[in-house]
């Protein structure tokens, strides 16, 4: 396929870059997203320790959901609510279309339902003649502009008070100041007549509790409890995947919720509803109703397929839009459907269908920070590359990705031809040609490749370590094999030095990219290769030791995920390190530290990669290069550099451009920071970094050989 079938992708991620004011305004409420929840897991005992309790019980939930499902229906019955249970969307509009006719609805008022934007009912409702109105406020904005939610937990993130002033003004008819007071005012006499009036409350939930039949709403607003008690009639609309089976879980999803979207520690309102009081009835006024639909909508589906079971997990709070790097630039009407950013992508394909999530996810660059922060840790990465997947099966997959994923033979390739593929990176139209043909951004400068390789020259090394305390495989990769063997062989040295017998067996490189492209299959079959050659050694004893950071999440946790948390896979996993992590733990076994301290009065700014984070966020090398004399200091933004393994190499909109965007940010955090160099173990991020500041980037081991 060629790369054209992402015209609405490219002319938005464009237009986002150009015009940063929606990206500003949606980078700050992430910041302020993952800042706030990081002060408040400080502060909760056992951090965030809590999200395995998440996982735990929403994996029995789903697991047991039918059993639940009707045990919760029957709870609610018995509380005199009308139970509908829903199999599609068109099922859901349909019933509330003919409440609204039965009752001669003139006015229906809504709060916190995002679940009937997945099945958009509003048209249907207006279209019969119902004055449907958003009563939350971010809601109410988007609704007033005919708009989707840009951000799953703040809608409306990206008007500014003077957008949100002039939309008022319009809507309402009189003059809106931009100040907040004024806009509150506003709004307060706006929904006034709104609440007052309503027939009908329509609301969602956050949870359902199976036990006792209720239902939850956790809002901010208070907007929900209105809603739901002034109308007669109040409808709720809920996923069936809210349904928890205990009090207690519920009251565990209320820590988690509002803890992972903003820190708060809970919600302003907690509602329970409990079936319906007949307040007020007998003095003149119809019986109070309460109708519960569960909807269904292509979650049966999704719980039956053990790749996108886990998105039943999700439990709405927003945190992984704000840690997603692309999402960052690009906002939630780009990436997204109607459901925003990376559960967007699963759950697009989950409820509105493969080919709608196949339009955005390209823009997925598989760095993992979703899954890092996310309360159910659910493995949306995954996920998606399954989704990409499944989309390439029947849409064909796109030229620049086949290049990508064939980076390693590239790498090959070059180092056999070192000189003559060396000077060849460094002719400008060769490298407009291959932009135009392989679609490898001609600005980037490239790693030159090296010969002989690694691998060649390892062959011909003699270890002097004779009677050694530990044995290791080390795994190499790409970089430190085709470019950069001479990083290889000091990380050898670096072992053996502290009595360490170093093998390396015949080896595939990690291949991370065939996830991050979405070729499972060739990524399970690099997975079943390597985990056949290296589990003879790690059954001998060895551990095994990456040089590259994605390389080494790829062993311990892409492979036991790819192949079924098989034995073999799984002992790999857990006989894996990162190496500084590893050279830290031989000096502490060893008592052999550092022979010198040649980096003392030298100041780094250590770059993390992303999926160096989940094996101990760079703590080994910094602690290594500390005790050689080295002031380490972490920079970070919270998110991605950009550079999203190879998405960066790749040129245009979906590459180079929008990577360098993701990482402006970054760039100035580095360029302000007084420091000598910056270090990182990541070959990809070291391109991005040095493109990006303009700042020399070094391996913590070639900082051994600075002068
Ligand atoms: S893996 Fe990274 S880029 Fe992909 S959806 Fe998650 S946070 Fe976004
Ligand atoms: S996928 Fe996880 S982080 Fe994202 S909204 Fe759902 S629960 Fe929250």
């Amino acid at each position: 396929m060629n790369e054209g079938r992402y015209p609405r992708l490219y002319k938005e991620i464009n237009e986002a870059i150009e015009d940063r004011s929606k990206s500003n305004a949606l980078l700050r409420c992430m910041k302020r997203g993952r800042d706030t929840r990081a002060r408040t897991l400080e502060t909760l005992p056992g951090g965030a320790a809590f999200r395995d309790e998440v996982k735990r019980s929403k994996a029995r939930c789903i697991e047991d959901l039918p059993r639940l499902q009707k045990k919760f229906v029957e709870n609610a019955r018995k509380r005199g609510v009308t139970v509908y249970e829903a199999k599609t969307a068109g099922d859901v509009i349909r019933y509330c279309l003919d409440l609204a006719k039965e009752r001669g609805i003139k006015a229906l008022a809504k709060s916190k339902s995002l679940t009937t934007e997945e099945v958009e009912l509003n048209q249907p409702l207006i279209d019969a003649g119902v004055d449907v109105v958003e009563t939350d406020l971010g809601e109410l904005i988007i609704q007033m502009v005919d708009e989707k939610p840009y951000h799953l937990v703040f809608p409306s993130v990206h008007k500014m008070a003077p957008d949100v002033a002039k939309i008022f003004t319009k809507t309402m008819g009189e003059k809106v100041g931009s100040d907040i007071p004024s806009l509150m005012k506003a709004v307060q006499k706006y929904l006034r007549p709104i609440f007052l009036n309503a027939e009908i409350g329509m609301t969602g939930a956050n949870i359902g509790v199976a036990e006792t039949g209720a239902i939850c709403i956790e809002t901010n607003e208070g907007n929900g409890r209105l809603v739901s008690s002034i109308g007669d009639c109040h409808v709720c609309i809920m996923g069936s995947e809210k349904i928890v089976d205990t009090i207690e879980e519920a009251m565990l999803m209320i820590l988690a919720h509002p803890v992972s979207a903003s820190g708060q520690l809970p919600t302003t309102y907690v509602t329970w509803m409990h079936g319906r009081n007949p307040l007020g009835e007998g003095e003149g006024r119809k019986p109070r109703e309460s109708h519960l639909i569960i909807m269904d909508n292509g979650r049966s589906e999704m719980r039956d397929d053990p790749e996108m079971r886990e998105a039943l997990y999700c439990i709405r709070c927003g945190a992984c839009m704000n840690v997603c790097p692309t999402y960052g630039i690009v906002g939630g009407h780009t990436f997204g459907h109607i459901y925003p950013g990376p559960m967007g992508i699963c759950w697009t394909a989950g409820v509105h269908g493969l080919e709608k999530a196949g339009d955005f996810a390209p823009l997925c660059i598989s760095c993992g920070l979703c899954k890092e922060i996310c309360p159910a840790q659910i493995d949306m990465p995954h996920m998606i590359a399954e989704i990409k997947h499944r989309d390439a099966q029947k849409n064909g997959r796109r030229t620049s990705h086949h290049v990508m994923m064939s980076a390693d033979k590239a790498a090959q390739l070059g180092s056999l031809t070192a000189p003559l593929a060396n000077a060849a990176l460094k002719i400008g139209p060769l490298r407009k040609v291959m932009e135009k043909t392989l679609h490898l951004s001609a600005d980037r400068e490239l790693p030159p490749f090296t010969a002989p390789s690694f691998n060649q020259r390892f062959r011909h090394h003699r270890s002097e370590v004779t009677q050694p305390t530990h044995k290791a495989v080390l795994f190499v990769d790409v970089y430190a094999n085709f470019n950069d063997p001479e990083l290889g062989m000091a990380a050898v040295r670096q072992l053996e030095a502290l009595g360490c017998k170093v093998a390396v067996p015949e080896q595939r490189a990690a291949g991370y990219p065939f996830i991050a492209y979405g070729d499972m299959d060739r990524a399970r079959g690099t997975a079943n290769y390597n985990v056949s050659k290296l589990a003879p050694f790690v059954a001998q004893g060895y551990d095994v030791v990456g040089i590259e950071p994605t390389a080494t999440y790829c062993l311990k946790e892409s492979y036991p995920k790819l192949l079924n948390n098989g034995a073999k896979a799984r002992d790999l996993s857990d006989h894996t390190y990162e190496l500084f992590e590893y050279l830290i733990k031989l000096e502490d076994e060893t008592g052999k530290g550092p022979a010198s301290n040649l980096l003392t009065g030298r100041k780094f700014g250590f770059h993390c990669s992303c999926h160096q984070r989940p094996l101990g966020s760079g703590n080994g090398a910094m602690e290594w290069l500390r005790r050689r004399g080295a002031e380490v200091e972490l920079i970070e933004t919270g998110t991605c550099c950009g550079m999203g393994g190879t998405f960066g190499l790749k040129s245009g909109p979906l590459g180079h451009k929008l990577s360098a965007a993701v990482g402006e940010p970054l760039f100035e955090l580095f360029k302000v920071a007084e420091i000598d160099a910056i270090v990182t173990e990541s070959s990809v991020c070291k391109i991005q970094l040095a493109e990006g500041t303009g700042i020399e980037v070094f391996h913590p081991l070639k900082l051994l050989t600075l002068k």
